[in-house]
């Protein structure tokens, strides 16, 4: 660590015993609705999950989105919240249901889960449409949330083969 990342070091010198750390425990919790009186939940509050898809802070972005639009949009408030729900609720179900199946497969003590895992895996993501599924999947797109949000046009953008940019020479992108 401190050869890959210098920068670490003031805080690498101050750990001299391993129970000064703490092992990150994940979890997944759903709250049913994300909004109660006068309370909204968004991000992590509303739903917290195991990392396996990476999609927590689209998924908080997603819900700040749509809750400024519902907010912008609607009749009065309880509108605007119940319009809040129903624009992420489904994608938030969607990528709860496939981080819990895939927790077993990268994050339990099996050895065999793994193993099948990165077989299948390799298989499958060589097979199309394997690859622009499995990209949907990481990439947070898998049900649509930005054509729900009205925001179709920006959603076709990283999944085109065509319109994927190379990086140039110096890894950055024109
Ligand atoms: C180690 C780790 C790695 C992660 N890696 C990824 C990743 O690679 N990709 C990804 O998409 N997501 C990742 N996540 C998940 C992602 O960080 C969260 O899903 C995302 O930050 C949720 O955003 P949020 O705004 O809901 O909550 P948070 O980012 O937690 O923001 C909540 C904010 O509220 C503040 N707050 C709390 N209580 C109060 C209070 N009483 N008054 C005022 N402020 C308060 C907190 O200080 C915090 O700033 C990772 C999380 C962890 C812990």
């Amino acid at each position: 660590m401190r050869a890959l990342w210098p920068e670490t070091e003031p805080l690498l010198d101050q750990i001299e015993d391993a129970e000064q750390l703490t092992f990150a425990r994940y979890c997944h919790r759903t709250l049913r609705r994300p909004v109660e009186t006068a309370l909204v939940h968004l991000g992590d509050s509303w739903h917290s999950t195991s990392p396996q898809l990476g999609q927590g802070a689209n998924m908080a972005l997603l819900d700040a989105a749509a809750l400024s639009q519902s907010l912008s949009g609607a009749y009065d408030l309880p509108e605007a919240l119940s319009n809040y729900a129903a624009l992420r609720s489904p994608h938030v179900r969607l990528y709860q249901a496939l981080s819990r199946v895939f927790t077993p497969f990268y994050q339990s003590e099996s050895r065999l889960l793994p193993l099948l895992r990165d077989y299948l895996v390799s298989i499958a993501s060589r097979v199309p449409p394997a690859p622009y599924v499995l990209a949907a999947l990481v990439a947070g797109s898998a049900g649509s949330p930005l054509r729900r949000l009205g925001l179709r046009n920006a959603e076709s953008l990283p999944f085109s083969p065509r319109e994927t940019k190379e990086p140039s020479h110096d890894g950055h992108y024109s």
